[in-house]
């Protein structure tokens, strides 16, 4: 075994004791007050998207995301593709977006019928890296009546999608610059943020409009879920116009004035939402001591570094991670293989789009920091209950 690996296994194995294994990547934090809320939905009969528990969902939302607006759809992606589509982006357009972030950013930009434009990001935030995007807009984009063109493929660059990766912000002040530079739109993939302030402040609305993800094994769920965020209110009813099948307000009469989307929340979902948020300063919490933890435990290793906060991000930690400090594809796949034989499913960072089949001919700027990346970064359990199983641990042996 490589020394990188053995040294690994036993950080891991020293900090979670072996009678709670296995430790997956990260479970939903689920109670009886989930429970009673789900069974109160169904009471009141009210399970599709008819009554009051979506619209308080949204508020709560709109309040914790300091947002005007916040709609409710069924997933995350679904919500980056209705909003794309409700900002008049499509077919003939290009929207950037960073190589490294989960499918789910560049086949909600494919759904919208546009092409994704995959950039490169930042060695320390993991998101978009402002000052490359910068240099590589100067080097490829053009102007013609008045939209910014790519010249190589002669298609509008309609947008920038920028993705706050595994909790942390990215640097939404630089971008925004770039991308008022450029008369870009700024569009954040928060799917994974929620809770994440970026110099005091949530990330999710600072753009033009953005999104979050309540799928299973994110901060918090709904079962699955999204939403949309923005300060725009046009676009807000707008959006929530044409994912509840553009049908114009009518008591008894059908009447769709576009092609819409049935991408509505149920209720079901959102009286689910609503109780875990209750829950939510605690679990932003606990995630963010079990990083102090991870963060100790790595502080002294050789081989790894723990992957901390950026300066100006206040991250929710979603999911914890460590980088090999010398990219080594071998050495993080052996690390896998064997903390998965330990039963630590912990796992890699995304395939980078660009080397996935169906992203492979799309256009891209140069990518040598995700290539490294992708070499180096392994995902660490972060379930939230985690602090909990390592604090008892620590007091058992504390009494022997
Ligand atoms: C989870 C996630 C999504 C998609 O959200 P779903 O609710 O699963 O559709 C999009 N982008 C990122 C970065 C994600 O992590």
């Amino acid at each position: 075994m490589h020394p990188a690996v053995e040294e690994l296994i036993g950080i891991m194995s020293g900090l979670l004791p072996s009678i709670n294994l296995p430790y997956h990547l990260h479970e939903p934090t689920l109670d009886k007050t989930d429970e009673d809320a789900v069974v109160s939905c169904i009471r009141e009969k009210y399970v599709s998207s008819v009554g009051s528990w979506v619209n308080k969902f949204e508020s709560e939302l709109a309040h914790i995301f300091q947002a005007r607006h916040a709609v409710c759809v069924f997933n995350g992606t679904v919500a980056l593709h209705a909003l794309l589509h409700t900002l008049g982006i499509g077919r003939d357009d290009e929207v950037l977006c960073p190589a490294l972030t989960f499918v789910g950013t560049a086949n909600a930009i494919s759904h919208s019928g546009a092409t994704p434009h995959f950039v490169d990001c930042n060695a320390e935030t993991l998101g978009v890296d402002a000052d490359a995007l910068r240099l590589y807009l100067n080097s490829i984009a053009i102007y013609r009546n008045g939209k910014l063109i790519n010249k190589n493929t002669q298609r509008r660059i309609a947008a920038l999608v920028v993705v706050h990766v595994l909790g942390h912000a990215a640097d939404v002040d630089a971008l925004q610059t770039v991308t008022d530079e450029y008369g870009l739109l700024l569009i954040e993939d928060a799917a994974e943020a929620l809770g994440t302030l970026y110099k005091g402040k949530p990330v999710g609305a600072r753009g033009k409009a953005g999104m979050v993800s309540f799928n299973g094994n994110k901060v918090i769920t709904t079962g699955s879920g999204g939403a949309l965020l923005t300060n725009d209110d046009h676009l807000a009813q707008h959006f929530r116009y044409v994912t509840s099948t553009a049908k114009l307000t009518h008591p008894w009469g059908f009447y769709h004035t576009e092609v819409g989307f049935n991408y509505r929340m149920p209720s079901l979902n959102a009286a689910l939402g609503l109780s875990q948020l209750k829950k939510l300063p605690y679990l932003l919490e606990k995630k963010r001591n079990l990083a102090a933890i991870y963060a100790q435990a790595f502080n002294h290793s050789d081989y790894w570094g723990f992957i901390a906060e950026p300066s100006f991000s206040t991250s929710n930690y979603w999911l914890n991670a460590i980088k090999l400090k010398t990219p080594m594809r071998e050495i993080v796949e052996s690390g896998l293989e064997q903390l998965s034989q330990q039963q630590f499913y912990c796992r890699p960072l995304w395939t980078a789009m660009h080397h996935l089949p169906m992203y492979i001919h799309c256009p891209r700027g140069p990518l040598p920091i995700t290539e490294s990346l992708e070499q180096q970064v392994i995902n660490l359990p972060s379930s939230p209950n985690l602090l909990n199983v390592i604090i008892k641990a620590n007091e058992h042996y504390a009494c022997h």
